[in-house]
């Protein structure tokens, strides 16, 4: 076993900072020593990193991931090797996929078929949550032996009828049936029927372009959705998260129904916290670039999400990384908005654009960590092992340097997709290193990791649960 000793560095935590050198044993953090200014700590390894000037912060965690996962036809162009990879460059260590149920076919198959795809391929390590798009006796069974193999969150959706939809009725069996394990629904919260009129009011009408995807599905039918599912889960009694919170009118009733006590939880995602409805107004079919669901808001939505941040009704930044080519992929959809597949890149830059937030005072730095590693570590049932940089922990490090400079661009990045949602963006902030279980996969610019390198997770429980 070989040690490493990162030395000089600022060590940030959802707590707070500590000026302490970070001793890493094989594939654990053996200690974290806090600097005795002046007396050297006096401690050996076989190899010794200079984090002076430096964060040290436990790796990223990602919970919301689609790596090639088959939509409309296609597959996100990611696949397990190239996304972690890519999740790697931009400082995350762990990330939790989504298996998708085809309808006819049951959970624990979906399961083999999601390991198979992954085993060998990842640079970091991953888990799976489990879409349920088939609700019957066996698959509720099924939900069972899927919490025992440690995956215990159930995604459902209330958009896409004919495709994901899953009835009121449907939802509220799921959901007895994961709460009799405390296991978690998560909620994909629109409301796709009315949805599903205005897109075919929107074409009729003529109106094709990449707009209308963002027209078509107003933010009151993501409020609607999320207050149901809320009514729904207090009926089960069973703990819900809503995934992908992108409207203001969503977050009022997360955090209504926060405040009486209930289990509910919510995360958002980088691009409705730094993206618009005018990108997807953008000319020449730039817009369809931009085109995910729930779609980006007008702008003044952008303040109540990082208000959510601050005041903790919302929990989590994931990234719901669906990256669509722009050639041949997101252009099936010329001529017809409804056909461009949904979803967009943005596995490598989660930590560096919420660091523009702490850049900006948006959020400290502290909770910077918190939203996008412990929280997802214990909202997921992975900590201690992921989310804190202590003795005993998983050694997933991210070494960030907060002064470098960076240009976003797709001709940078490591995502396998031809563009980026943030072309051209300047930004502060930027990973000189990553390590995920004592190994730097990222090290001095270089990609030193190994697909295979990374294992599944079996989780534990929600440990939020009140
Ligand atoms: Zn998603």
């Amino acid at each position: 076993m070989s040690t490493t000793l990162i030395s000089g560095g600022t060590v940030v935590t959802a707590e707070g900072t500590l000026d302490a050198d970070v001793l890493v044993d094989g594939e654990k953090i053996a200690a974290v020593l806090e600097r005795d200014p002046g007396r050297p700590a006096g401690v050996t390894a076989d190899r010794v990193i200079d984090a002076t000037g430096k964060y040290v912060l436990p790796g990223g965690i990602d919970v919301h991931t689609h790596m090639e996962m088959p939509f409309g036809g296609t597959f996100s162009a990611d696949t397990f090797e190239t996304g972690t990879r890519a999740a790697a460059w931009g400082g995350t260590t762990t990330i939790i996929d989504f298996a998708v149920q085809a309808k006819g076919t049951s959970l624990l198959a979906t399961l083999d078929k999601w390991h198979a795809k992954a085993d060998g391929n990842c640079a970091i390590d991953y888990g799976f949550h489990m879409i349920v798009s088939d609700v019957n006796d066996t698959t509720l069974k099924e939900m069972d032996t899927c919490i025992a193999a440690g995956v215990n969150s159930f995604k459902m959706f209330m958009a896409y009828p004919g495709v994901f939809y899953a009835t009121d009725g449907e939802i509220l069996l799921a959901m007895q049936q994961a709460a009799r394990s405390g296991a978690t629904v998560m909620m994909h919260a629109e409301n796709g029927i009315a949805i599903d009129q205005l897109v075919a009011q929107a074409l009729a009408a003529g109106r094709t372009d990449p707009l209308y995807h963002g027209l078509s599905r107003p933010p009151e039918l993501e409020g609607e959705a999320t207050s149901r599912a809320i009514t729904l889960a207090k009926v089960a009694d069973c703990p819900l998260y809503i995934v992908h919170l992108s409207a203001t009118q969503a977050l009022a009733a997360v955090a209504e129904a926060r405040n009486t006590g209930q289990n509910v939880f919510a995360e958002t995602c980088p691009q409705y916290l730094f993206l618009s409805l005018d990108d997807l107004a953008r000319p020449e079919f730039e817009g369809s670039k931009f085109v995910c669901s729930p779609p980006l808001r007008p702008k003044d939505h952008q303040d109540s999400l990082w208000r959510g941040l601050r005041t903790n009704d919302l929990s989590v930044v994931s990234t719901d990384h669906c990256p669509f080519c722009f050639k041949d992929q997101k252009e099936l959809g010329r001529g017809d908005f409804s056909k461009i597949p949904n979803g967009m890149p943005g596995v490598e830059h989660r930590m560096d654009l919420l660091h523009q937030g702490v850049a900006a005072g948006q959020m400290s730095l502290p909770r910077w960590v918190e939203v996008t590693s412990t929280t997802p570590a214990r909202m997921f049932g992975l900590y201690p092992r992921k989310g804190v940089i202590a003795a005993g922990s998983d050694a997933d490090i991210v070494i960030y340097d907060p002064g470098a400079t960076q240009t976003l661009s797709a001709a940078t990045h490591h995502m396998n997709v031809d563009y980026s949602a943030y072309e051209g963006l300047e930004i502060t902030g930027r990973v000189v290193t990553t390590m995920s279980r004592g190994r730097a996969v990222i090290d001095d610019g270089e990609y030193r990791g190994g697909a295979g390198h990374g294992t599944f997770l079996a989780r534990g429980l929600n440990q939020y649960l009140l």
